[in-house]
């Protein structure tokens, strides 16, 4: 090899490590933005936050959500299994900066449980497949149910109806 062939041999690796550096660097701030970090509920890899709310029981913080203000018509699955859970038509604006429905899509699809943290008697909702939590259960809802379905949008995937 030749003084020239090996200079140019070693401009290109020294462009390649650059490019490779650079894109690197933004698969790291996409990575930071889009919160794609991951942990496992039942062998399924969820993002960070959907695991802290629906294995953890968490809450997130209200208005940060991305269905409280969501008013398209369909279906609302859980995140975890894609049972189907709630439908936009018993969706309701609470005001409380959570998605809130007065009432189940399916009978039978939503677990109730008593949840004593926080020194408070709260109805703890759980998706009845997969147990993944999805918030809680409040008597102060409109009619017809007077009940409110407060739940997590990170527990929820949302499916439009078709046109
Ligand atoms: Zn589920």
């Amino acid at each position: 090899m030749c003084f020239k062939t090996m200079t140019k041999t070693f401009l290109l690796a020294i462009t390649l490590i650059f490019i490779a550096g650079c894109s690197a660097q933004n698969e790291i701030n996409n990575g930071s933005t889009k919160n794609q970090e991951t942990e496992m509920f039942n062998g399924k890899a969820l993002p960070k936050n959907v695991c802290n709310v629906i294995r953890d029981g968490g809450t997130e913080a209200a208005f940060t959500g991305k269905y409280w203000d969501h008013h398209e018509n369909g279906v609302y699955k859980c995140v975890a299994c894609e049972s189907v859970l709630f439908s936009s038509e018993t969706k309701y604006d609470s005001g409380s900066g959570w998605p809130s429905f007065y009432d189940v899509l399916v009978n039978g699809n939503v677990k109730k449980k008593n949840d004593f943290s926080f020194g408070m008697k709260r109805i703890e909702v759980l998706c009845n497949k997969c147990e993944a939590h999805l918030g809680h259960l409040f008597d102060d809802g409109p009619n017809p149910t007077g009940l409110r379905y407060c739940i997590n949008s990170a527990s929820l995937d949302f499916v439009a109806d078709e046109k």
